[in-house]
């Protein structure tokens, strides 16, 4: 289905951003596996593709730099061939009430889940302009719907996704370039798997469907967004959360 594509999922080396590089190589896309610290990680979800006869390569850069955004992907782009399908998965967490909230964990959060989503779009949509095709795919958090109590940072930086990806919506669908979103709930993954037992029971309260979900979970619905059955689906969430926020 996604043979002749090339993907970049930033923050590809694990958790969602691993589900969605596997997902999208098994459709046959060259997946571009992006991080920023851990290389063991992106690596073997590198392997895993591989070993599962996809194709794939790694993209070290740091998404909250717009200079190292700019040059990695101009190297991808003279090294594996434009970009056609860019997944803004990177994301990070400083958590805190917003009286003990320093200014650095205002910043890290925003200049990582939102600007480097800004940042790497501009960069990556430059070629999906010229060949009048592209997909882009911005995943958000259902606390930029719903709000959480501690993280004003990231419920700011998730709004603003969701906002940044309509309009940007408007401005690409000329060329044929759509831009989505996809929101999950809480998955289970290395940012969720800190949380105490306790608060995870009382998330799971929340959630008519009564589980945490998984990173193949929101795979799926990255899929579909990417895919022909999505060609006429611009400016949307998506919410993957069992069912714990409903709204749109
Ligand atoms: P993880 O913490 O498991 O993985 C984060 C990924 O982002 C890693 O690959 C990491 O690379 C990469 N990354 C972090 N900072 C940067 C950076 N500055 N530049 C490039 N890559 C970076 O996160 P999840 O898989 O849980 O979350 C993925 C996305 O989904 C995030 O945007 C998150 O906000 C969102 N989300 C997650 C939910 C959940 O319940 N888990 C719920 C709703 C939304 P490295 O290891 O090298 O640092």
């Amino acid at each position: 289905m996604l043979n002749d594509k090339i993907a970049l999922v930033t923050g590809g080396s694990r958790g969602i951003g691993r589900a969605i590089c596997i997902k999208l190589a098994s459709l046959g896309a060259m997946v571009g596996i992006n991080y920023v610290s851990n290389p063991d990680a992106a690596q073997e979800t590198l392997n895993t593709i591989q070993s599962a006869g996809g194709k794939g390569f790694i993209s070290k850069f740091d998404v909250s730099s717009a200079d190292a955004v700019q040059a990695a992907i101009k190297d991808i782009n003279e090294q594996h061939g434009s970009i056609d399908i860019l997944v803004n998965n990177a994301g990070v967490t400083r958590d805190g009430l917003m009286a003990r909230m320093k200014e650095t964990d205002w910043d890290t959060v925003l200049d990582t889940n939102l600007k480097g989503a800004f940042t790497c779009t501009k960069a990556a949509t430059r070629a999906m302009m010229k060949k009048r095709w592209g997909r882009v795919v911005n995943i958000t958090s259902v606390i930029g719907f719903l709000g959480n109590g501690g993280q004003v940072n990231y419920g700011a930086a998730k709004a603003g996704m969701v906002g940044m990806s309509k309009s940007m919506a408007r401005e690409l669908a000329a060329r044929n370039i759509t831009v989505n979103c996809v929101a999950p709930g809480y998955i289970l993954t290395d940012m969720t798997d800190g949380l105490p037992e306790d608060i995870q029971d009382a998330i799971k309260k929340q959630i008519p469907l009564g589980s945490f979900g998984t990173p193949e979970d929101v795979a799926g619905a990255v899929a579909f967004l990417v895919s022909p059955e999505s060609n006429y689906v611009t400016g949307q969430a998506i919410h993957v959360n069992g069912g714990m926020y409903m709204g749109n």
